[in-house]
Order: structure tokens, then C-alpha cells, then sequence
């Protein structure tokens, strides 16, 4: 057991995680579960959280000043920002095409439909409370927003990452430009922060196990009804085979195409990201681990992991943007109405900007749908119909944000010649080591 690689540890402690969830709800040892095992969890998510913030700021304003000059900055951002968009545009189409084939929400009966949106009409309520405030504010909102007033506020709560990257990079800036014998003690302190924090990564890693153990299990004893699920299956199917293209497809053929590297080295290298994406439903939550598996697994340099997936993690999310486009034509087909080609061309605008606006947390992409299902004239009370499956669903396109992240990484590591070797060679001997 010692031995075992980290994923599989991880594997098993889900595994074992379901088996006990469905035991326990059969049960009815719900209670016991809640108070005595969700908390765990919950202090395993916390630690992953605690230590985003200073592993953002330690690792990028190092990263940035290891650029030594502006103009590879501005290199390096164009493209990240460009292929970001990019894979975002491909998934969203992926998404519509997949749901216009299959068409899921012709196959809903009336009964069916009724129940569901009697059940969760008050849910899908505070979740349009919430996009409102979105929808209200002015155009150049978005941009506002990136630039906060106080850099403490900011990073309180963890509450908004790319007002803490904006400083965070300003900074860096400020640093490649002050004189070298000045920068040298602050670039000194945040090289060795940085190494602290990846320690701290490390340690929490060997948790893993437990902690997804600890999640898993009580998502299933507080999930709500079977019979509901089914009614989504065809909706859930479309979902998944998209997610499913981008993650074994789409991105595996990228990262051939333009780095030459294989199959089996992309995801025995990012695994443990992915399994840690899919258990916390959180690329907020997953960023310390996918960082550290693309610097060390993936032989993407610091320089770039660390400026290129802490944007990515709040601003690249593939997953959601194609779980967006299928459910707003889900719930259009599931009211009767007939999208035209330019509602849909809509929907590509819309979802690759609400992807983009959701934040890295649980059902943040649920609440950005009611965005683009009110730009696509859909009615947004058939949210009510898609929330019983939408945690799982959120944990798979979490695993694809983390997945399409992490392959940006290597590209634009590639296309600027910082792409070398793994330095973890047996590819779990870190953990080992830790
Ligand atoms: N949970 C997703 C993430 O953190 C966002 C979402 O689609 O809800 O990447």
C-alpha cells in the first residue's frame, strides 16, 4: 500500500468513498455521515483553498520576474489568451453539435417535466437572483472588475482571483523593472516562499485518499432521488460524450500534434489533477495540484505554469462553456421551441463569454447558464429541469477546465521553447518523497 502510486491511492479512497455513500444511504446512516465524515472534506477542500492564494502570488510574481524583460511577458500572454479563446470556441461547438444530433429534450415526457420543474423552480430561482446582478451592470463591467482597490480586500475569502493576478502581475512588472541589486531580496523571498508552498502541496497531497473518500461519500447520501436522474439521462449522455471528446480526444491530439508528446505521458502525468477536479468540483480548489503535476510531471517550466494556469483556472473553462451550450438547447428543446442558426451562433458568443465570467467553484457554471439562456431567449425557469444532475455533471466538466488548462500550458510552453523534461521521473516519486 505504502508503494501504490498516488492516483490509485486517490482511485480507491473514491471507489471506496461511492461504496460506502450508497451503503450508508441505504441505510439511513445519513446523519452519522454529515457529522462525522462530510467534515473532513470539507477541512481537506479547505486546505487545498488555503493554500491557493499564496501559491498564486509566490509562483507568479516569481515566475514573471524570471522573464528578466517585458516583451516575453507580452509574448507569452497574447498566446495564452489566444488559445484559450480558442479551445473554448472548438468546446462550445463540439457541445452544440452533440445536442443537436441527439436531441435529448424531445425525449422528455410531460409528466416528467412537470415534476421537475415543480421540484426545483425554488432553486433555479436564487440561481437567477444571482445572474441578475451579472446582467444588470454595463458592458465594460467585466473589465472594472479586474482592477480591484485594495489588494487585501481582494484576496479576503479568496474572493477574486483575477484581481489578485492583475496586482499580482503589475507587481511582477514593477520588479523586472527596478535595478537587479533592489529586486534581488524580494525576488529571493517569493523563490523561497514558493518553494514552501509547494512543500505545503506535497504534504496535503498524501491526504488525498481520505479526503476524497470523505467528499464522495457525502455527496451520495445527500444527493437527491434516483428516479430523477433517469429522466436526464439523454441530456447527462450529450454532456458526457463532449466532455469526453475534449478530454481523450481533443486535448491528447493537441498535445501530440504540437509538442510530440504521448498519450500515456499526458495523463499519467495529470491524473491526479483530474481525480482531485472531478472529487472537489473546483478548478479554484485544484490549481496547487495542477500546477505542480504540469511543472513536474509534464516538464512545463515555472515560468510558464505559473503565469499561465492561475489565469487559466478562472478564465479557461472548456468543460463549462460546452456543458452551457448543451443545456441552454436541452431546455429549449425540452419547451418546444426551435432555435435558428443565429440563436445558436448566439450561444457560441454567450457561452464562451459566461465560461469565461464563471468563477472556479461548485455550480458556478449553473448560475452563468442563466446568461446565456436569457441572450438565447430561452426561459430561464427550465434551469429547474437540469439541476438534479448538475453536480455530477460539474464534477466531469471540472475535470475537463483542468484537463484543457493544463494542455494550454504545454502549448504555449512549447511554442516559446520552456517545455523540458519531467523533473519527477518515476512519476510518483515526489509523493513518495514528501
Ligand atoms: N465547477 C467548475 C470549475 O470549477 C465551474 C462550473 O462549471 O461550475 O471549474
Amino acid at each position: 500500500m505504502k508503494n501504490l502510486a498516488l492516483h490509485w491511492k486517490i482511485l480507491i479512497g473514491m471507489a471506496l468513498g461511492v461504496a460506502f455513500g450508497v451503503l450508508a444511504a441505504s441505510m439511513g446512516w445519513n446523519k452519522f455521515v454529515i457529522n462525522w465524515i462530510k467534515p473532513f472534506g470539507t477541512i481537506f477542500i479547505n486546505l487545498l483553498k488555503l493554500i491557493a492564494m499564496p501559491l498564486i502570488v509566490a509562483s507568479l510574481i516569481k515566475g514573471i520576474s524570471d522573464l528578466k524583460d517585458i516583451s516575453k511577458l507580452s509574448a507569452m500572454g497574447g498566446r495564452t489568451i489566444g488559445i484559450y479563446l480558442m479551445t473554448t470556441v472548438v468546446a462550445v461547438m463540439i457541445g452544440l453539435l452533440i445536442v443537436n444530433i441527439i436531441q435529448p429534450g424531445e425525449l422528455i415526457a410531460e409528466e416528467t417535466r412537470q415534476e421537475l420543474l415543480t421540484n426545483y423552480a425554488d432553486n433555479a430561482k436564487a440561481k437567477q437572483e444571482m445572474a441578475s446582478d451579472q446582467k444588470n451592470a454595463g458592458p465594460l463591467q467585466a473589465l472594472v472588475d479586474i482592477v480591484p482597490s485594495n489588494i487585501f480586500s481582494a484576496a479576503a475569502d479568496n474572493g477574486n482571483m483575477l484581481q489578485v493576478i492583475f496586482f499580482v502581475i503589475f507587481f511582477g512588472i514593477g520588479l523586472i523593472l527596478v535595478p537587479e541589486e533592489k529586486a534581488r531580496p524580494v525576488k529571493a523571498f517569493f523563490d523561497g516562499l514558493n518553494e514552501v508552498v509547494l512543500k505545503l502541496i506535497d504534504l496535503i497531497m498524501l491526504a488525498a485518499p481520505f479526503g476524497v473518500f470523505a467528499l464522495l461519500a457525502s455527496l451520495i447520501v445527500e444527493s437527491p432521488s434516483l428516479s430523477l436522474f433517469k429522466a436526464l439521462l439523454g441530456y447527462s449522455v450529450c454532456v458526457l460524450i463532449g466532455l469526453g471528446i475534449l478530454i481523450f480526444l481533443v486535448y491528447p491530439t493537441l498535445v501530440r500534434i504540437f509538442t510530440g508528446r504521448g498519450y500515456a505521458f499526458f495523463f499519467k502525468g495529470i491524473s491526479p489533477a483530474q481525480l482531485l477536479a472531478f472529487s472537489t468540483s473546483s478548478s479554484a480548489a485544484t490549481l496547487p495540484v495542477t500546477m505542480e503535476r504540469v511543472q513536474e510531471h509534464l516538464g512545463v517550466e515555472e515560468e510558464v505554469t505559473s503565469f499561465v494556469l492561475p489565469i487559466g483556472a478562472t478564465v479557461n473553462m472548456d468543460g463549462t462553456s460546452l456543458y452551457q451550450a448543451v443545456a441552454a438547447v436541452f431546455i429549449a428543446q425540452a419547451f418546444g421551441m426551435d432555435l435558428t442558426l443565429t440563436q445558436q451562433l448566439g450561444i457560441i458568443a454567450t457561452a464562451t463569454l459566461a465560461s469565461i465570467g464563471s468563477a472556479a467553484v461548485p455550480s458556478a457554471g449553473m448560475v452563468m447558464l442563466v446568461i446565456v439562456l436569457g441572450q438565447a431567449g430561452i426561459p430561464e425557469a427550465g434551469l429547474a429541469l437540469i439541476f438534479a444532475v448538475d453536480r455530477p455533471l460539474d464534477m466531469c466538466r471540472t475535470v475537463a477546465n483542468v484537463t484543457g488548462d493544463a494542455t494550454v500550458s504545454m502549448l504555449v510552453a512549447k511554442s516559446i521553447g520552456k517545455l523540458g523534461e519531467p523533473k519527477a521521473k518515476d512519476w510518483d516519486d515526489h509523493y513518495k518523497a514528501a
